[in-house]
């Protein structure tokens, strides 16, 4: 799972190759895979396409597992790069106003009092954290894909806020938004 692209700072002036090429979201080099034609991929996007296509969606050269290295081994200068790019906390729609690299995102958002934040499944009436909402729409809707919340709508009661996460459904090839989930937050735990 890449990166949430709505929290990127300039996602415009980011190179098109640090993105996943299933999933089109920025890569998480520790995470990433590079197959053998150079294009990086998230661990499970490289696994959904070997079990399906298994052509690379950028220039149809086959990938396979076999050909495909950690991009930590494949490339350390990338790792660096993309460890660069300056991101939000994957939390600023829970109000966190943190921003940094994405290098050292990872250490803040895992312990980011924000991400703690509650929000209400309105499809099983579940209470999710902020940081569990991707995991859970995968659960949740029993489908491939990767959810984000993508909206909040500015609520007049400041306990209340809307929010929609949305699919990515890499199963879809790359249509974005194959299916949206409406969220209800009922409350924000740490304001
Ligand atoms: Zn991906
Ligand atoms: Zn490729
Ligand atoms: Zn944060
Ligand atoms: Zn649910």
């Amino acid at each position: 799972m890449g990166y949430d692209n709505d929290c990127i700072v300039n996602i415009h002036s980011i190179p098109g190759e640090y993105f996943c090429a299933v999933c089109r979201m920025l890569i998480i080099p520790n995470e990433a895979l590079q197959a053998h034609c150079a294009h990086l991929y998230c661990k499970r996007c490289l696994a959904y396409l070997v079990a399906t296509t298994t052509a690379c969606p950028y220039d149809s050269y086959t990938v396979t597992e076999a050909s495909s290295k950690p991009l930590v081994e494949s490339s350390k200068e990338l790792v660096e790069a993309i460890g660069k790019v300056a991101v939000h906390c994957l939390y600023r729609r829970s109000n966190c106003q943190w921003q940094g690299t994405l290098a050292e995102s990872m250490a803040h958002c895992a312990k980011c009092n924000f991400g703690n934040s509650l929000f209400l499944c309105n499809r099983c009436g579940n209470q999710i954290m902020h940081r569990k909402v991707q995991e859970h729409a995968q659960i949740c809707l029993g489908v491939f894909g990767h959810a984000q919340v993508v909206e909040k709508s500015q609520a007049q009661d400041a306990t209340v806020a809307t929010a929609t996460i949305r699919l990515v459904g890499a199963a879809l090839g790359n249509q974005q938004a194959a299916l949206r989930l409406p969220l209800l937050g009922c409350f924000w735990a740490f304001n």
